[in-house]
Parts: C-alpha cells; sequence; structure tokens
C-alpha cells in the first residue's frame, strides 16, 4: 500500500521541513504512476520534486521547458487532485525549471512538433459561471471535452482549411464564416476539430454558453422532451440561449421530420441573433437525403468545407505528436512503417499506435522495427475481434473459477487475483479505460481498476507465477 500523508491545512503552511516534503511528494507521485501510463509517468513525473509548499503555492521543481509545459498543459489538474488526496490544497502550483534535476527527454525532432507557446487555460467545470434559463441552471459549456484542442491537432494537406476556418471562428464568433459546415469521412478529425474551436471559445470567453450536442444526443432529448414533458419549450430554451452551437454528425438528421422542424427553428433562432452554428456531417448538405430543402440551404449559407485524409507526411507528424504526448520518441523509420500500413483513417492510425505502445509498455521494452513489423504480421492472424465478455470468461475458465464469482463481490485470493488479471487483460489487449474495466467486472469505483492492473504489472516484472499466467492466457486468447 501507498502512504497517505495527511496534514491540516494549516499545517501545510509552515511545512518546510525538507523530509516532510518529499516523502509527500513521493506519496503523491506513487499515486500518479498508478494513474498515468508507464511511459508517461517516467518522462514526466519521475524526476519532479516537490521544491517548497508555502502560503498555499506548491513549486514543483522540473528538469526542463518541456516537462513544464507538459505538466502546466496536460497533467496540473491530475497534480491537484492527488495532492488534495494527500491533505494539501494549494491555491497554486509553479512549475519551476530546476538545475539540480537531470534532464529526462533529449530533445529530437518530436519536441519542435509541439508547440509550448499554445499552453490552454484548464477552468475547472465546478468554477465556471452558470445560467439560469426557464428555472434551470445550465452550466457554459455543455458536452466539450478538454482532450479536444488546437494544441493537439496536426494540420495538413487534407484539414488546414478546416482548421483555418475554425481558428478563425475564435475571434469572431457569429461573425465570420456563419454556419460553419464541415464535411468528410469518419475518423478524419471532425468532432477533433469542432470540439476544439468550443473549448478556444470557452477559454477566451469563460461567459459565452457553448454547447457542444452530437446528433443523436438533440434528437433523443427531443424525444424525451416529447415524451415526458409533453411540451418542448426547456428543450427549445436551452438550445436557442446558446452562443455558440456546435452540432456533431447531422446527416443523422436524416428522415426524423420532426427533429428537423426543430433544429429548424433552433437554427433560424440562434442565426437571426448572429450566434455561432457549427455543424459537421459525414457528406455535404445536397448528399444528405430527405433533408429539408430549407435546412438544405441554410447548411450551406455559410462555409461548407471538406475534410480530406491525411497524406503521408501528415500521418507521420500525426503518429510522432501523439507518441510524444505519451512520452514516447517514435524514431523516423518506425514512424514510417506505421503511416505506410495503417493507411485509413486517423482513429485507425491511433489504434495501431496505442496497441505498440501498450505492447512495449507492458513488458518495459522501447519499440524497435521487429516489434512493430511482428505486431503487423500477427495482427493479420489474429482474430479482429475479442470481446470484453470473452476475456473475462476465459480468465474465469483458467483459473476454474465461475464467472458468477469473477464477477461478484468475493474477496478471497483464489478470485481476486483471476479478477486482477482480468482487468490486466482488458487494458493490454482490448485497450480499455479503466472506468469501463471496472464496469466490465461489476465494479462501480474505477480505482479499483486503477489499483489491480498496477499491481499485476509490477507483479509481472518478479512474480515468475503472475508472468506465467499472463502468458498462458495470452496464447489463448488467439489460439
Ligand atoms: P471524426 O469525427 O471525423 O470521425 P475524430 O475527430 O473523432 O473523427 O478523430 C478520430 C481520432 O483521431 C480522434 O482521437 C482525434 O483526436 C484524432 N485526430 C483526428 N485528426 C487529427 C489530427 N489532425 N491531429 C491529431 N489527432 C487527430
Ligand atoms: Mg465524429
Amino acid at each position: 500500500m501507498l502512504p497517505t500523508l495527511l496534514f491540516s491545512d494549516t499545517k501545510m503552511g509552515e511545512l518546510q521541513d525538507h523530509m516532510q516534503e518529499t516523502a509527500l511528494w513521493q506519496a503523491v507521485l506513487g499515486e500518479i504512476e498508478l494513474s498515468v501510463s508507464r511511459g508517461n509517468f517516467v518522462t514526466w513525473f519521475k524526476n519532479t520534486q516537490l521544491i517548497r509548499y508555502k502560503d498555499e503555492v506548491a513549486v514543483v521543481g522540473v528538469a526542463n521547458i518541456f516537462v513544464k509545459n507538459q505538466l502546466e498543459r496536460k497533467f496540473n489538474e491530475l497534480v491537484v487532485e492527488t495532492l488534495a488526496k494527500n491533505g494539501i490544497k494549494p491555491v497554486k502550483i509553479e512549475y519551476k525549471i530546476h538545475t539540480g534535476i537531470s534532464p529526462q527527454i533529449k530533445h529530437s525532432e518530436t519536441d519542435v512538433l509541439i508547440n509550448p507557446a499554445a499552453i490552454q487555460s484548464h477552468v475547472k467545470e465546478t468554477e465556471r459561471p452558470k445560467a439560469v434559463i426557464g428555472g434551470v441552471t445550465h452550466s457554459y459549456r455543455q458536452g466539450l471535452n478538454d482532450r479536444y484542442t488546437f494544441d493537439n491537432f496536426v494540420v495538413g494537406a487534407g484539414n488546414e482549411l478546416a482548421y483555418a476556418a475554425c481558428q478563425a471562428i475564435v475571434g469572431k464568433p457569429g461573425k465570420k464564416y456563419n454556419p460553419l459546415f464541415l464535411y468528410g469521412g469518419v475518423g478524419i478529425g471532425k468532432t477533433h476539430l469542432i470540439q476544439a474551436v468550443g473549448n478556444a471559445i470557452a477559454a477566451v470567453r469563460p461567459k459565452a454558453r457553448v454547447i457542444y450536442a452530437s446528433t443523436e444526443q438533440f434528437v433523443q432529448e427531443f424525444v424525451d422532451a416529447l415524451r415526458f414533458k409533453k411540451n418542448t419549450s426547456d428543450f427549445a430554451g436551452f438550445y436557442r440561449g446558446s452562443d455558440v452551437l456546435i452540432v456533431d454528425d447531422v446527416q443523422f438528421l436524416a428522415g426524423k421530420e420532426r427533429v428537423q422542424e426543430e433544429f429548424f427553428h433552433t437554427f433560424n433562432a440562434l442565426y437571426q441573433n448572429n450566434k455561432q452554428i457549427i455543424m459537421s456531417s459525414d457528406k455535404p448538405p445536397k448528399d444528405i437525403p430527405t433533408l429539408e430543402e430549407r435546412l438544405r440551404s441554410r447548411f450551406a449559407w455559410g462555409m461548407t468545407i471538406d475534410m480530406q485524409p491525411p497524406d503521408f507526411e501528415t500521418r507521420c507528424a500525426i503518429l510522432q505528436t501523439k507518441a510524444a504526448a505519451q512520452g514516447v520518441n517514435l524514431n523516423q523509420a518506425i514512424t514510417e512503417v506505421l503511416a505506410t500500413r495503417a493507411s485509413g483513417n486517423i482513429r485507425e492510425l491511433e489504434g495501431a499506435l496505442n496497441q505498440l505502445l501498450a505492447y512495449c509498455e507492458m513488458r518495459a521494452i522501447e519499440p524497435d522495427m521487429q516489434i512493430v513489423t511482428a505486431m503487423f504480421d500477427s495482427n493479420k492472424a489474429r482474430p479482429k475481434h475479442i470481446s470484453a465478455r470473452q476475456i473475462i470468461e476465459r480468465t474465469a475458465k483458467h483459473f476454474h473459477i465461475s464467472i458468477e464469482d469473477i464477477l461478484g463481490p468475493k474477496r478471497d485470493k483464489d478470485i481476486v487475483v483471476p479478477r486482477q488479471i482480468a482487468m490486466y487483460m482488458l487494458r493490454s489487449e482490448l485497450h480499455l479505460s479503466f472506468p469501463k474495466i471496472a464496469h466490465e467486472l461489476g465494479r462501480k469505483d474505477h480505482t479499483t481498476a486503477i489499483h489491480s492492473i498496477g499491481k499485476i504489472e509490477k507483479e509481472l516484472g518478479y512474480d515468475g507465477s503472475i508472468k506465467q499466467y499472463v502468458g498462458e492466457l495470452k496464447e489463448r486468447l488467439y489460439a
């Protein structure tokens, strides 16, 4: 177990004892290690230290500007949360380049792909202002995911126009390119880009009501409003009260007459008030079947841009950026193989990279050419779809326990270990998220999954029997 140090707030203000700070920071790092990937931990956290905690300001020493930027940009919230768990609630965290710390990262061509200037301001959801509409309190910012930013979007031949239009909108929402209609095939970055506009506007204008909704969500809420409230005024008010409305995948409006009618009114209300509307679709307005003519023409009033699959160079840049974000430096040769073999959309490209990184991470090895080639070759032999359920069933069977037991509440060691191994397998083979893994195993709390997987990963390093179980299971899974 990790040591958990608890200090009261006032006491912490006086915490100057270096030993205590070191112990506290070790505890914090211990927890962080369990919640980020190994690559991320080694690259961004391993060589950090808590230099000072005084007057509610925590100063964290880091090796270089690259680490500083990454911690500020990507991991600040995690650091704040983990400090809070250990009894410290700093008002501010400063990341300071500390010469006593040896540099972790060798600068390479990968580094230039990451733009240190583009530091996102992260305002916590709870700190954002709320609006009251029709007696209901709404957050000013709905449906946006911080994961999608301009900063981590690689611009290339297929998407530069769309990118430029989206950036232009941030400066003048509602005035330029209204509506903006982006279209293109699956997995080429439509959702990423329109979410990034929303995030960027929300960052510079914290009071703007920025709403992102998938068309499915819009349809579902409309149907619910009809069913349960018998009138749709709350629903209508909610969407018509937005300053920026982002609707993803509007091709799904096809064939839904009443929803189209509602959308038409929403569109008009917003448009007349110079509110920005952004839409995405897998095809241009003219090709969406059974779309009312009046909507079709309105969709094309502003700017319609198609997005093309990325070319080879862009695919390489995307791979290197994504690997760097995970703390891994992909060399040119490996990048090129991945970019050649996974040549479809960006989601596929990401999938191949994640598979490679997970494989290497589990075995604590660096990606090399041999692994990459073997991975693609063995992929061919492996059945494409192994479900979470199949993995759990096979794990239970392997240990001769019942599926009820592995999914159930029992805490006996001969059930707990297989359960932990099943969680580990879901992570290593299917790359599922921790909450999803917990859910698959009937657990409510995703930290159970984090701890279990962390434990198995560690044990794989020194426990021969665990290593053997996992090895056998993997063999059989694909047999
Ligand atoms: P779409 O909505 O067009 O189906 P997404 O926006 O969901 O595609 O993109 C699929 C995945 O690829 C996402 O994880 C997204 O972050 C990533 N992605 C797409 N385009 C880029 C890009 N140009 N740079 C970096 N990541 C990208
Ligand atoms: Mg999408």
